[in-house]
């Protein structure tokens, strides 16, 4: 970086700089050839009402499935995808597929929600992208939820609140992922017209342990509730972190205590192997032995 540090120093950082920017390179030709073989897959993470314990929906969440290296996780590409402008492209893809899956589901009262991020949205465009792919895949608008995050909010254009407005007249809903983790105005809460917030797993991992973030957490539930907007709280791995979010009135839970992404398939095969197995309990526990 500067000639004066020394000449070890010098060709240390750029050593490094070509490693960071050789992958980077190997990445986006990656992701251009994963769009042409199709090597992209979603994977679906249930979410469930705490009141009744009711299976609400599902995320979707990307992988990227590569013939060498095997699956690879979201965080590893997206931001590249982000940089390198092919975001549009693999974020059309899964909006696509996303939603062609969640119409073919057996249960066609369940929500399938879909992360757009902020580099992927173009007002204009996005709105025009969701339309197209309820109409091609037949999914019902109220079937459809579509995650951004606070980055978007700090454009703070009117052009992206009219979007997100277009949509949510659709009958699409809109929720505040990682809330909490981004921006540090609360204004645009009024602002910007959306359903539900989800709370980010580093507040929920830490519930419990540290009296400060159970205030946090008590707190956005409580805003959450007074805005009259629904509470997920995403990351809950234990089932002291739930007893905590049903008693501060949290609405949705999506977690590994409920289920890892997977399939839907495989979801449906081990809740139906979970009720056999409560049946069999039962009835066990009636028949005299
Ligand atoms: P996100 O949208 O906040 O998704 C939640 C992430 O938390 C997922 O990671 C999920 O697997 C993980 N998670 C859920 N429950 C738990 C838990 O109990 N413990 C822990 N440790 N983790 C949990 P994943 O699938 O690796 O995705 C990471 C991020 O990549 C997502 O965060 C999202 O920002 C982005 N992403 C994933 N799929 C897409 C996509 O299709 N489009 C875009 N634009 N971004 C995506
Ligand atoms: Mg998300
Ligand atoms: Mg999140
Ligand atoms: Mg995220």
């Amino acid at each position: 970086r500067s000639k004066h540090s020394g000449r070890s120093t010098f060709s240390w950082y750029t050593a490094e700089m070509d490693a960071d920017a050789q992958h980077r390179k190997e990445i986006e030709e990656g992701l251009a050839k994963a769009l042409r073989l199709d090597q992209f897959d979603v994977l679906f993470q249930p979410q469930y009402a705490l009141k009744d314990n009711r299976l609400t929906g599902y995320e979707a969440l990307i992988r990227w499935e590569h013939p060498v290296k095997g699956r690879i996780p979201p965080d590893l590409f997206i931001p590249v995808a982000e940089d390198c402008g092919l975001i549009e492209d693999i974020g059309d893809w899964v909006l696509n597929r996303a939603c062609q899956e969640a119409a073919n589901w057996e249960d066609n009262t369940l929500k399938v929600a879909v992360n757009v991020s902020a580099a992927q949205f173009k007002p204009g465009i996005t709105e025009r992208k969701v339309a197209n792919a309820l109409r091609a895949s037949g999914l019902k608008p109220e079937r459809l939820e579509i995650e951004i995050t606070e980055s978007l909010l700090i454009a703070n254009t009117d052009a992206v609140v009219e979007t997100l407005k277009a949509i949510r007249n659709m009958g699409v809903a809109i929720a505040m992922d990682d809330f909490g983790t981004g921006y540090s105005s609360l204004s645009y809460l009024s602002r910007f017209p959306f359903d539900k917030i989800k709370i980010d797993k580093a507040f929920i991992q830490n519930l419990g342990d540290d009296t400060s973030t159970d205030a946090i957490v008590t707190s956005i539930i409580g805003l959450g509730r007074s805005l009259d907007v629904l509470i997920t709280a995403e990351g809950v791995e234990t089932e002291n972190q739930v007893t905590l979010l049903r008693a501060a009135g949290c609405h949705l839970v999506q977690g590994y205590y409920f289920g890892k992404p997977d399939s839907v398939r495989n979801h449906q095969e081990s809740r139906l192997r979970k009720q056999a197995e409560a049946v069999s309990r039962d009835l066990e526990a009636t028949v005299p032995v």
